[in-house]
């Protein structure tokens, strides 16, 4: 199966309503550029040199989303490249790229990132603790939170991921209700090539979809 028809098979497969996001991490400007001419219309990036140099190539016909842990010295880089930062976990974090943002004169939509896992040392909040950093996050002008992302735990057979996508969900539906200042709940980024079945059930409206378009990364 080429990239082309990776591609195809999964558009025709999602609802209109749902966002695709092809994780594009190490792979070659050129197969980004392959997907992306079969239909892609948001690439996800982990690391922001990876995506500097993507962009070079693809440019601005895509929106560009960072998926990766985005550290503090980055951040100035990720606000030029970015259309959207799905990985948002603390204040700190918020403020620099609203920092950032306010000397470029622009908002950057982010999402929240949920470890839903509770896992110690992985990225992301708990999932009590959203709501109250959103709370703080709604003082800064330049960034405004439009959902939600999890990765739940990677082990495991794929049905496994569905009560992390459930409690992701169920943050999601309450924060929305909460009516939060300068908040828009709207997407719920979940699911990536073993899971995003599951958490399209589960009520995800983005997904994140490496191998399956892109066949099998090298390890390492
Ligand atoms: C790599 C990655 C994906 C895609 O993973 P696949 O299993 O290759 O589909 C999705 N989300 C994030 C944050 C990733 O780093």
């Amino acid at each position: 199966m080429t990239i082309k028809q990776n591609v195809s098979q999964i558009l025709d497969e999602l609802p209109a309503s749902v966002q695709l996001v092809a994780a594009a991490k190490t792979r070659e400007p050129q197969e980004i550029l392959e997907a992306v001419e079969a239909g892609v219309r948001v690439v996800g990036e982990n690391y922001v040199q990876e995506a500097e140099k993507a962009y070079q190539v693809v440019g601005d016909r895509v929106e560009w989303h960072f998926i990766g842990h985005l550290q503090k010295n980055k951040v100035k880089k990720a606000v030029d490249i970015f259309d959207m930062i799905e990985t948002v976990d603390s204040i700190e974090i918020a403020a620099e790229i609203d920092k950032r943002c306010a000397r470029a004169g622009k908002t950057m939509p982010v999402l929240i990132e949920i470890n839903s896992g509770r896992e110690e040392q992985k990225a992301g909040v708990y999932p009590e603790d959203a709501e109250r950093l959103i709370r703080e996050i709604a003082t800064l002008k330049n960034i405004r939170v439009m959902g939600l992302m999890t990765m739940g735990p990677l082990i495991g057979q794929t049905e496994d991921s569905r009560p992390y996508f459930q409690e992701t969900r169920s943050v999601f539906e309450r924060i929305k209700e909460s009516n939060l200042p300068n908040m828009e709940m709207k997407y719920l980024s979940m699911g990536m090539t073993d899971s995003y079945r599951i958490a399209l059930e589960e009520g995800a409206n983005v997904i994140r979809i490496g191998s399956r378009i892109f066949g099998e990364r090298a390890q390492g």
